[in-house]
């Protein structure tokens, strides 16, 4: 039996991944389960599939959970304290899938311990790239990319020389504003920026999609996961969402990964790595689907793809900036406090009052490090919010 631990288990990925496990739980020994307000749905999951620790990220929630979990044998645990002494815990393969920065230090500590990380938590590349990819070399752990673009990539990239890429493709479905005006894009609401066209997900990726932070944070993630330059990685807007990715190599070849838009592949891929296996998604019919359509992205309507290859160029903490601001951001707008449009001014904003700061800036990356860095932009994005709202 595997054992295995999953972060951000009540989640759109985390509860896609349960659904995987709880197909076949003779093969997997359930450690830690963790999530947040949703207790409910922990305790049902810990319930189901035996873990040894439930552990939700309130501690103001923890004698609800111990009640819950009562006579059950499983241990109930709260904070991140709690979250990160969970991700130590011996598991063979660890799922990462909590949002927002949050879930670096359990993915670090996942890594310390041996485990193959798969990560979703795409946030961690983004703020501490280095410092991941590091972690794992050094624990001789491995990391296998969860989001459906970069486990694309990877599947393009089995049995090739990487010398031989030259581009990297991901794709973008445009999110819910594809077709809107930029004036219809600054007055849109949180309600309509929460609807994907394609994909169904969590909040607030739906809305970073929207926005494309999303694919700004998957650029990032691209170079940091593979090593590549980043003028070697393209968007390309492709609005069925079936080809996650392409690979272009130096013969003028261009490798496309074809498949439904289910995190079940990805996610299962990562699972039954280095194996394929069955999973429960879709076939696709591409005579009945007839059509796939591309265009390039609008970079007028999309300043954040713009910014994550200058913060690719700019190196050093600004990713942990870029990711903190965005984070912020967009707890501003969910908030009412700014307009859709201002998310990507308040990052940039906050990107060029930080540049000065050259010291922090290329500071050597340690989780205290990137935890200061990230917490100060927090701070630099509420400034700038509050000076628009005066
Ligand atoms: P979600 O909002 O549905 O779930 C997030 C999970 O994290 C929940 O279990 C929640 O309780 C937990 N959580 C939230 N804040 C926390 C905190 N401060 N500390 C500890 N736990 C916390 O999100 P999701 O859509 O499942 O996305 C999870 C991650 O996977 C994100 O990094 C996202 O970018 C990435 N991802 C998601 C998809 C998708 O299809 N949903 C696809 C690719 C990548
Ligand atoms: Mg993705």
């Amino acid at each position: 039996m595997r054992k295995v631990s999953i972060f951000g288990a009540t989640g759109s990925i985390g509860q896609n991944t349960i659904d995987l496990i709880a197909r076949d739980p003779e093969s997997y020994d359930v450690v830690a389960l963790t999530g947040g307000r949703n207790t409910a749905q922990l305790v049902r999951d810990a319930r189901r599939l035996k873990a040894d620790v439930a552990v939700t990220a309130f501690p103001e929630l923890l004698d609800d959970l111990r009640a819950a979990l009562d006579g059950s044998g499983i241990e109930a645990a709260a904070g991140a304290t709690a979250i990160d002494e969970a991700a130590s815990r011996p598991a063979d393969w660890v799922m990462s899938a909590i949002v927002g920065a949050a879930g670096l230090a359990p993915g670090l500590k996942a890594l310390e311990q041996g485990a193959t990380l798969a990560l979703a938590n795409k946030e961690s590349l983004v703020t501490a790239g280095p410092l991941i990819m590091g972690t794992a070399k050094a624990h001789n752990a491995r990391i296998l990319p969860v989001d459906s673009e970069h486990s694309a990539v990877f599947q393009g990239l089995i049995g090739e020389d990487f010398d031989a890429v030259e581009r990297i493709i991901i794709t973008a479905s445009g999110g819910a504003f594809r077709d809107w005006s930029l004036e219809d894009m600054a007055q849109a609401t949180p309600a309509q920026a929460s609807s994907h066209p394609n994909w169904n997900m969590g909040q607030r990726i739906t809305i970073d999609s929207a926005s494309m932070f999303n694919k700004a944070l998957e650029v990032i993630e691209t170079k940091e996961f593979f090593g590549c330059s980043h003028d070697m990685i393209e968007v390309l807007v492709h609005p069925e969402s079936m080809i996650h990715a392409l690979v272009g190599f130096n013969d003028g070849a261009l490798m496309a990964h074809v498949g439904p838009p289910d995190m079940r592949h990805a996610i299962g891929f990562a699972l039954n790595w280095p194996e394929r296996r069955k999973l429960p998604v879709e076939r696709l019919d591409l005579a009945k689907i007839g059509s796939f359509h591309f265009r390039d992205p609008d970079m007028v309507r999309y300043p954040a793809l713009r910014l994550a290859h200058e913060v690719l160029e700019a190196g050093g903490m600004n990713g942990a900036i870029f990711n903190a601001a965005k984070e912020r951001a967009l707890d501003g707008f969910l908030e009412g406090r700014i307009g859709f449009l201002q998310m990507a001014e308040t990052v940039e904003k906050v990107l060029t009052r930080m540049s000065v700061d050259t010291r922090l800036i290329n500071a050597e990356m340690t989780l205290d490090t990137v935890s200061q860095t990230d917490h100060l932009a927090r701070k630099r994005a509420d400034e700038v919010m509050a000076e628009w709202q005066t």
